[in-house]
């Protein structure tokens, strides 16, 4: 059965968590800083993401964990801009875009895992966007298409 991509929209037969397997190979790419196709991506523009991280940790194995929490921890990352983005996904006033557009699923992975073990402490790392700018490499107003 077929079922829509949820970055590009499109139905495709073949999905892992509603992402079709072109739309995981662009994923991988951009997230693995793995060259990526040029005609997906503005060349004069890239994207400034800032990322808070909710990081499990702990003590221990995964099926046994003790002293465990989670660790705020905030990143930022610059990446290749993505067409898909289109000017009316800006705002003017500071060049950014909605740190909520579900399209920027493309430049991080949900992790249903702690990432120190076998995950059997069902502690997952949760990732979200809290900032997106666009960064131009040009001394110009940023435009997209
Ligand atoms: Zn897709
Ligand atoms: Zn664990």
């Amino acid at each position: 059965m077929n079922t829509v991509c949820k970055l590009c929209d499109q139905k495709k037969s073949k999905q892992q968590d509603n992402i079709c397997d072109e739309c995981s190979t662009i994923q991988y790419n951009l997230i693995y800083r793995r060259s990526i196709d040029e005609k997906l991506i503005y060349p004069q523009y890239s994207l400034e993401l800032t990322f808070v991280i909710e990081q499990p940790y702990h003590d221990g194995y995964c099926s046994d964990p003790c002293d465990k929490g989670y660790e705020t921890v905030r990143e930022t990352a610059t990446f290749p801009l993505l067409r898909i983005f289109k000017d009316a996904d800006m705002d003017h006033e500071n060049d950014e875009i909605d740190s909520d557009h579900p399209k920027l699923t493309y430049y991080y992975h949900h992790t249903a895992n702690c990432g120190l073990g076998s995950g059997y402490c069902y502690m997952d790392k949760t990732t979200s966007v809290v900032k997106a700018k666009v960064i131009s490499d040009l001394a110009t107003v940023v435009t997209l298409d």
